[in-house]
């Protein structure tokens, strides 16, 4: 686990590098987010900032985490069902989606499609990054499926 110092560091150095002004908000979002490798959505960071930040607006989450997806901070990931999930974890990782719960789990060891991110920019689109997403049933809702089948 990253110590919070140099959370805050990593985040501070962007923000001046930019002229953008430290604010209580940008740290605290951003801890929320750094603090455990996590996937969380801007709803799930509302929740966690509250505390600390009463008052906080979901539209304040929202363009907050827009900044830091643009310093490079944070990814946004499409867990499909029009939710969006941000990750801390900035190299290129692949991951897995349950389609019964939404769970959302790093996919480690599996190739990033540089092929379809150079095609992209066959076409003048300009690529930032391409994901790779697995859908399917994580282990507990296979499981809970399986169940289910053999009862009946
Ligand atoms: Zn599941
Ligand atoms: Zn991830």
């Amino acid at each position: 686990m990253v110590p919070v110092s140099e959370i805050d560091q990593r985040l501070v150095g962007r923000l001046r590098e930019r002229r953008l002004r430290v604010t209580p908000q940008r740290i605290v979002i951003h801890r929320a987010l750094c603090a455990e490798a996590q996937h969380l959505t801007a709803e799930q960071v509302l929740l966690k900032v509250s505390d600390v930040l009463p008052g906080t607006s979901l539209p304040t989450v929202y363009s907050t985490l827009e900044l830091l997806e643009g310093l490079g901070l944070v990814r946004r990931v499409g867990a499909g069902n029009g939710a969006v999930v941000f990750d801390s974890r900035v190299d290129p990782h692949a991951h897995t989606v349950c389609r019964r719960c939404g769970a959302i789990a790093d996919l480690d060891g599996a190739a990033a499609p540089d092929d379809a991110l150079a095609r992209a920019g066959e076409d003048g689109f300009v690529p930032d990054h391409a994901q790779l997403v697995v859908w399917g049933l994580c282990r507990t809702c296979a499981s809970a499926a399986a169940a289910v089948a053999s009862a009946n």
